[in-house]
């Protein structure tokens, strides 16, 4: 896909080969060709931020999972992504009432600080 900046540049240029383009001023494209394989890059990279991230949830619960099947209700945050443990990826957050956020990964709770994960839970 070609990069760069259409709207700092006048001349008007295919947004997947960088062609120049002639004709109507709201041309994005010099051939229906490149405006195929653009729109399939779109969707390709949609597609892979998506298994991306339900990935990284899957390889979570595998990892909190495996806790819970030691009986380990915590552990540090180090060791976990060590593991290939996200702590960004949650399928959910809540305020609790007392001071800890609640973070959810499907039906396994838990608690985080800065250092370890705690009062790891099944729902
Ligand atoms: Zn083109």
């Amino acid at each position: 896909m070609y990069n760069y900046d259409q709207d700092n540049d006048p001349i008007p240029h295919c947004l997947e080969c960088g062609e120049i383009l002639y004709g109507r001023p709201d041309k994005k494209f010099c051939s229906s060709g490149c405006r195929n394989a653009w729109h399939s890059h779109l969707r390709t990279g949609k597609r892979l931020a998506r298994s991306l991230t339900l990935n990284g949830l899957a390889k979570n619960y595998k990892i909190l999972e495996d806790l819970l099947k030691l009986k380990q209700s915590s552990c540090p945050l180090d060791s976990l992504t060590q593991l290939g443990f996200d702590p960004c990826l949650v399928t959910h957050q809540a305020e609790k009432m007392g001071r800890h956020i609640v973070y959810r990964c499907f039906d396994l709770a838990y608690s985080q600080s800065s250092v370890k994960i705690f009062n790891l839970h099944r729902l």
